[in-house]
């Protein structure tokens, strides 16, 4: 890839006519990132940067894959757009290679994106059950339009909280426990307790789904415990409400298995993914539903739709990624990477730099959790953050952060060389900053 500056310059200038999400405006982020390959990016001036955050933790199946990008030109030359209602072959094709992962469901609700997915999910559940509450986590990420936002559990939910019918509870946390626990197994139960007293107090006829992600991604690769997400599910039949799985991170790859809940042994009503079902490369999400809810709406209007739901072109992306995923062995990989590279290497890390007080994860998907003292686990600020931040991408590792955490997550393909590359990157960067606090 040739260097070309100046198109980098250009690019800068022009991104003051960016209005940035979730971004003070005029603060601009001067890294530019040109193209990219697997693992790899690069910017306009040649250099490369190993792809450590698959830029939202989306990318599962690494930038520029070729079946892809053919699926979608091959897609561009057919039909690049149909509306929602008109039957499509390709629109099919997509709907069925997400429900042979999927067994025992009946049918997907194509959307644009992940919010849209845990839009439609609620908006499912509500007119299934005739209820009304979410009951969702703190330390969650659901998306951001008017219900997913609200059913978030960080931040982002303070400043847009114009839906009604949510609530939260605390989910199984080991390291950081809101529960005294001094186990794993007690935390598990606890939260199980504390969730079950939340709907009792609610009135469990109120209550119209549990909402989680199988595994909180954003909030720092929170794996529950074994166990949580079935007493989720036996909670949900005690009381009636629906149990909607968030796919949106956690699927499609990202731990080592189609969905990341198909390690806890439970069944979900309805599931959404976005990110890794077609790695972005066009804006696609969905609801996976179950026979019961799809047969609620095979006699009256599921009121809900979106102009571009199942587009060709994305629609392709999918078919041509989910087969590509399967025939290169994909998911394995990001299996096989997390327990016999990344794993191992970062605990190695974890040992050598008191910064890091807990590694968690499985697959492509860890989180470091960084603190001041492993005694007291009090989190590091904004400033170590920074730190490390311009000292992997100066070492070319482009990084994920989010609060105290750095969170560790290739594309699926990453190779082993790639990421021993990285845990050495990722050394020096600690070694660094350690030194300087
Ligand atoms: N759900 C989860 C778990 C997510 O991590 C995200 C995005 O990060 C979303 C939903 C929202 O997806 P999107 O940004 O595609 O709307």
């Amino acid at each position: 890839h040739a260097s070309d500056p100046a198109a980098g310059d250009r690019a800068r200038a022009l991104d003051a006519h960016v209005f940035h999400s979730w971004s003070v405006q005029g603060q601009t982020n001067p890294f530019a990132i040109a193209g990219g390959l697997g693992t790899t990016v690069w910017d306009h001036d040649g250099r490369e940067y190993l792809d450590f955050s698959s830029q939202l933790v989306n990318t599962n199946i690494g930038h520029q894959h070729p079946k892809v990008v053919a699926g979608i030109k091959a897609q561009a030359d057919i039909l690049t757009t149909v509306a929602p209602a008109t039957t499509n072959l390709v629109r099919g094709e997509a709907a069925a290679a997400i429900l042979a992962h999927a067994p025992g469901f009946q049918s997907v609700f194509f959307t644009n994106g992940g919010a849209d997915a845990n839009e439609n999910a609620i908006r499912m559940a509500r007119l299934h059950t005739g209820r009304d509450k979410v009951v969702s986590h703190y330390r969650s990420y659901h998306g951001n339009t008017g219900a997913a936002v609200v059913a978030t559990g960080d931040w982002r939910r303070v400043p847009n909280e114009y839906a009604r019918g949510h609530v939260h509870a605390f989910g199984p946390f080991p390291y950081r426990s809101e529960f005294w626990s001094q186990s794993v197994e007690q935390e598990c139960e606890r939260a199980l307790q504390h969730m079950r007293r939340v709907i009792e107090a609610e009135g469990p006829e109120s209550v119209a789904a549990i909402l989680v992600e199988s595994i909180p991604g954003t909030a720092g690769v929170i794996v529950p415990p074994p166990g949580y997400l079935a007493g989720l599910r036996e909670l949900a039949d005690r009381f009636g409400c629906m149990l909607i799985l968030d796919e949106v991170m956690a699927g499609f790859g990202r731990t080592g298995a189609w969905f990341a809940h198909d390690d806890h042994d439970v069944r979900a009503d309805l599931i959404t993914f976005a990110k890794g079902v077609n790695s972005g490369y066009v804006p696609i999400g969905g609801v996976i539903v179950s026979p019961e809810i799809h047969e609620t709406f095979s006699g009256r209007v599921f009121p809900g739709g979106l102009t571009y739901s199942g587009h060709p072109l994305a629609a392709a992306s999918v078919v041509a990624t989910l087969d590509a995923m399967a025939s290169e062995g994909i998911v394995d990989n990001a299996r096989r990477i997390g327990a016999d590279v990344l794993g191992p290497g970062l605990a190695e890390l974890a040992a050598k730099h008191p910064l890091i007080g807990e590694v968690r994860g499985v697959g492509v998907f860890w989180a470091l959790d960084l603190v001041t003292d492993p005694g007291t686990r009090e989190p590091v600020g904004a400033p170590v953050i920074g730190a490390l931040k311009g000292a992997l991408l100066q070492r070319g590792l482009l990084p994920f952060a989010a609060d105290n955490r750095i969170h560790v997550v290739p594309p699926c393909v990453v190779t082993d060389d790639e990421a021993q590359q990285a845990l050495a990157i990722y050394d020096e960067a600690f070694a660094e900053v350690g030194a300087s606090l």
